[in-house]
């Protein structure tokens, strides 16, 4: 069970991290930490610039860290620690990682004061795919057809797409038997050897 020295210490270090970030010039002022057992077992600090890799956030590079340190997908029985809450892409990969709870320094405001603002995606993840700022289409069906022509699984079948259009390549393979638009049979098709996490 962590003290609140042990909070401290930990989130201690998140904030050195960050300062180390800016003061290196490798990125931005944030840090985070990995917690498991009330010992430090992965940290990292934004790697963007120096990375030049625009998902090199504090939590996403930590985390990655934690998972090949502790050779598992699964940190549920870890904690992180970070000193500013995680803009959406990280939140999402705490989720994927099943880290058990969430520490933070700074509140969003303080983000945002500093001009590091996601409230804005925040916001427009919270509407329905069709209705974000972030155009998107559904290119699937198209995708089926191209596979199914290009493997010679394909039979020709009369059906109306959401286009209009009046006929279209099935596969006859039985990975491809989802109807309609739904792709749910061809992801559970193609998941067969790496069962999802969550
Ligand atoms: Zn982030």
């Amino acid at each position: 069970m962590a003290t609140q020295a042990d909070h401290e210490r930990f989130m201690r270090r998140a904030i050195e991290l960050a300062y180390e970030a800016m003061e290196s010039g490798k990125g931005r002022p944030f840090g985070a930490v990995v917690v498991r057992d009330n010992e430090i077992v992965a940290e990292g600090h934004n790697e963007v610039p120096h990375r030049m890799d625009i998902t090199a956030h504090a939590e996403t590079v930590t985390l990655g860290r934690a998972t090949q340190a502790l050779n598992s997908l699964d940190l549920s029985d870890c904690d992180i620690y970070v000193n500013g809450v995680p803009c959406p892409m990280c939140m999402t990969a705490i989720y994927w990682s099943k880290i058990r709870k969430l520490y933070y320094a700074c509140p969003s405001a303080d983000g945002v004061a500093a001009g590091f603002d996601d409230s804005v995606m925040y916001a427009d993840l919270a509407k329905p795919l069709h209705e974000r700022e972030l155009p998107a289409e559904q290119v699937t069906a198209v995708l089926l057809r191209r596979l199914a022509g290009a493997s010679g699984r394909g039979v020709e079948y009369g059906s109306t797409n959401r286009t209009g259009q009046g006929s279209r390549t099935r596969p006859t393979d039985d990975r491809f038997q989802a109807e309609s638009e739904s792709t749910g049979e061809f992801f559970r098709a193609s998941d067969n050897s790496q069962k999802k996490s969550v």
